[in-house]
């Protein structure tokens, strides 16, 4: 890690170095200086064309190799330069001096140079910083840093103008063009199967050995100075041979890396690089060195020629924005792009208005003022529609899709994050698709998880036909289900979601795109990406609700351990109140000490009385008990529920002979005949008159009601005037253990099971409890018997 850090900073700064001294040398190169041929041609009077060759002599210096040497005098000075030329003419030589004069004029400027060679440092930085592991982008990185040094430079000598310093940019100039060819080759090398060329690390001795030969001519010439030396450079013409035959050989086989592609997304990466060297390296060769290597005079001049070199940085950066060349994906953002293009606008607007200037200011002399005027208006009328036109190209181009997919899976995958359940998710899926692929219909099938934890499970969109063929047949070459039954469902293709190795996996179904097209590549590409992204929300939705299903239960057994042991405690509590008074009044009547009758008599009675609540209570706990194993059974049969009600009333009446209680009922005369376990009832009944009791301050006023409804059955009621029950508690009471504060304040007595065991009671028999009251001024609980079917 440590070393590829160090190796990646290293070049990052050998980048940077290479990039500062281009532009260094992009400096010099604007004072290139030039021979002043329009003022010799004044002052001798010899014709451009003929004053090369009249020239015998220049700055000291034998004229004899005229292009070469010519280049030399220009390389020891600086624009302004006074420089003696002498002329043989009519037989004699003729002595002129004449300052050097600026070679690029208004006119020409090598802007186009320095832009061509930023957008390739620019190209060649990006993907090393992004894909720095990468070997081809390495070798771009490098192919980057030759060519945009090489063309920045421009030339070896351009830029010296007799300043020691201002040879390094023509050194990097030297090994920069040399080294070139090579990189390319072993970058178009990257496309192919083959990774080594026979002879390669010939090539590269003999581009370095080129490089370093021009180096040491150029700076041994400057320095010495000797003009013999610098002469040395007609051998250019052999780098010239080797630099166009280098060249071909990578267009050559990158054009068979095309025709072999094995997909179309490769075809289109390398159809860019290809159409890059072609039209970017092309002119310059065929144009400008193949003429000089032939002896002939290039068509085009040197500057015109390298113009075209711009294409090729763009052809690259095309093919990495739009065809994720070395799997580049970046989302450029749209304004951006926009904002070049309107500066490139607003330049090719200003050069117009310029242009037009030019045009009518030829025609007419009159009201010269108003023609800036009116060439920006007619320029602005012209431009308005193609800024729009530049943004519909520039979106067709490079975002329209691509830009669109992109941006709908981060926002799937963000808005992903934050859903929680399968059918919300297959809502955002369908949503997701809406907005970047519109298609009739969306539908999903996911099974459900192992047994005993409640995955999702996820329908939608297939009828239990096809979810039966999905459950059992296995997944066949053409998808999940037969082709003609997802065309019965509507759909016309499916995609897998991968939810683990072990388990089954879902589906994902797609209707046909509505706007009838067929699905491309891209497309394809946009649906499997949302569907692996699906998987993965999938996946960790389901490992949270096994988490939150595993505390859940963990919970649940935590509480029911607390339950035991409250219900032991509780129950333990119950038994030995009673057992206790029992075992007192026994040893009080066994001591003799109580010999009087009406004392017997009432304490035998209080024995009764805890005889009975202990038998109700351990009934009580009995019945729960049933109630839980399902095996509680009733004996329902006509009964009477007149005597039954007045038997109750009887033993709590005895059973409380001394308490302080008005125990009262209200039974009708007639039989009041309904489908009951008399037993049953009798329990329920003594439940909620206990209750009235116990949950009764100071005197009670308890009535225990029967009467016959018009419908046939029976309603038994049990009013109190007791501590009452809040409406939140209401709910709750028929909860086994659920015990209300304010009643353990009242009476810590009991476990929260009677009421339970009543509503069971009923529950049996059809009917209902019903219970109404407020806190404070007692309750009512009615028991509701339906009439006999
Ligand atoms: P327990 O009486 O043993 O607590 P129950 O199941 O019989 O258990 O009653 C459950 C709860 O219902 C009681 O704890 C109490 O809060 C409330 N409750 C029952 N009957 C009455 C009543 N007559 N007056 C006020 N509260 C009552």
């Amino acid at each position: 890690m440590g070393r590829r850090k160090a190796d990646f900073t290293l070049t990052l700064c050998a980048g940077a170095l290479i990039l500062g001294l281009s532009v260094f040398g992009f400096v010099g190169l604007l004072g290139r200086p030039a021979i002043p041929w329009g003022a010799l041609e004044r002052a001798t009077g010899i014709s451009r064309d003929l004053l090369p060759r009249a020239i015998v002599r220049a700055d000291g210096f034998e004229i004899r190799d005229r292009d070469f040497d010519f280049k030399f005098i220009t390389a020891r000075h600086r624009i302004g330069d006074p420089i003696e030329f002498v002329v043989a003419k009519d037989g004699r030589e003729l002595a002129v001096t004449e300052p050097l004069v600026l070679f690029y004029t208004q006119r020409r400027t090598p802007v186009i140079f320095f832009l061509t060679g930023m957008f390739g440092f620019l190209v060649g930085l990006g993907v090393f910083i992004l894909r720095a592991e990468d070997r081809r982008a390495r070798l771009l990185f490098w192919l980057c840093m030759a060519f945009s040094s090489a063309v920045m430079i421009s030339g070896e000598w351009y830029g010296v103008q007799g300043r020691a310093l201002h040879l390094m940019p023509g050194v990097l100039f030297f090994f920069a063009y040399a080294l070139t060819p090579v990189i390319l080759l072993r970058f178009v090398l990257t496309f192919t199967a083959r990774e080594r060329l026979p002879g390669g690390p010939l090539l590269w001795i003999v581009s370095l050995l080129f490089g370093g030969f021009f180096s040491a001519v150029l700076v041994t010439a400057l320095l010495s100075p000797s003009i013999q030396i610098f002469r040395q450079k007609t051998l250019f013409i052999f780098f010239r041979l080797f630099f166009g035959a280098v060249c071909i050989a990578a267009i050559v086989i990158l054009f068979l890396a095309f025709r072999a592609a094995p997909s179309r997304e490769r075809r289109d990466q390398i159809r860019w690089v290809l159409c890059g060297m072609i039209v970017g390296l092309g002119p310059f060769m065929l144009f400008y060195s193949l003429p000089l290597v032939a002896g002939l005079r290039p068509p085009l001049s040197e500057d015109t020629a390298s113009a075209f070199f711009v294409i090729m940085p763009l052809a690259l950066a095309f093919a990495i924005l739009k065809y994720k060349l070395l799997d580049i994906n970046v989302i450029i953002n749209r304004s951006v792009v926009y904002s070049l293009m309107t500066m490139v606008t607003v330049g090719v607007y200003l050069a117009s208005i310029e242009g037009l200037k030019g045009l009518f200011s030829a025609g007419s002399g009159a009201g010269r003022k108003w023609i800036p005027v009116g060439a920006a208006f007619i320029a602005a009328l012209a431009f308005a529609p193609a800024r729009s036109r530049i943004q519909l190209v520039v979106d067709r181009a490079f975002f329209r899709k691509s830009y669109d997919y992109r941006r709908a899976v981060l926002g799937f995958t963000t808005a992903a994050e934050k859903v929680h359940t399968a059918p919300d998710l297959l809502t955002l899926f369908s949503a997701t698709l809406d907005e970047a692929l519109p298609v009739e219909k969306v539908g999903a099938f996911v099974p459900a998880p192992g047994v005993g934890v409640p995955g999702i499970a996820l329908r939608s969109g297939l009828d239990y036909d096809a979810v039966a063929s999905l459950l059992t047949a296995p997944a066949g070459p053409d998808g999940p289900l037969p082709p003609a039954e997802l065309k019965r469902l509507g759909f016309e293709s499916a995609l897998p979601l991968p939810l683990g190795d072990d388990g089954p996996s879902g589906w994902i179904f797609v209707g046909p795109k509505r706007s009838g097209l067929k699905l491309t590549d891209e497309d394809w590409e946009l649906l499997r990406t949302l569907a692996a992204e699906m998987a993965a929300s999938l996946c960790r939705i389901r490992l949270q609700e096994e988490v939150i299903y595993e505390r859940a239960s963990r919970e649940k057994l935590e509480e029911l351990g607390r339950l035991k042991t409250e219900f032991i405690s509780s129950v333990s509590h119950e038994l030995r109140t009673p057992m206790t008074s029992l075992q007192a009044i026994s040893e009080l009547l066994n001591s003799g000490k109580a010999d009087e009758t009406s004392l017997r008599k009432h304490l035998i009675g209080l024995m009764a009385g805890e005889c009975s609540r202990l038998g109700r209570y351990l009934h009580n706990v009995l019945d729960f008990g049933h109630i839980e194993q399902d095996a509680m059974r009733y004996d329902i049969r006509p009964t009477d529920l007149g005597p039954v009600v007045a038997g109750v009333v009887e033993v709590v009446r005895s059973a409380a002979a001394e308490e302080d209680l008005d125990l009262e009922a209200k039974v009708p005369a007639g039989s009041v005949t309904v489908e009951a376990d008399p037993d049953a009832v009798r329990q329920a009944l003594l439940n909620l008159v206990d209750n009235a009791i116990k949950y009764s301050a100071g005197r009670k006023h308890i009535t225990v009601r029967l009467a016959p409804t018009s419908a046939g059955g029976a309603e038994i009621s049990v009013s109190d005037r007791g501590i009452g029950i809040s409406p939140e508690d209401r709910e709750r009471i028929f909860e086994a253990f659920y015990r209300a504060p304010e009643a353990v304040r009242q009476d810590p007595r009991g476990v929260g099971l009677g009421l339970k065991i009543v509503k069971h009671i009923m529950d049996a028999h059809g009917g209902e409890i019903a219970v109404s009251g407020a806190p404070g001024r007692g309750t009512t609980f009615t028991l509701k018997f339906p009439g006999r079917r």
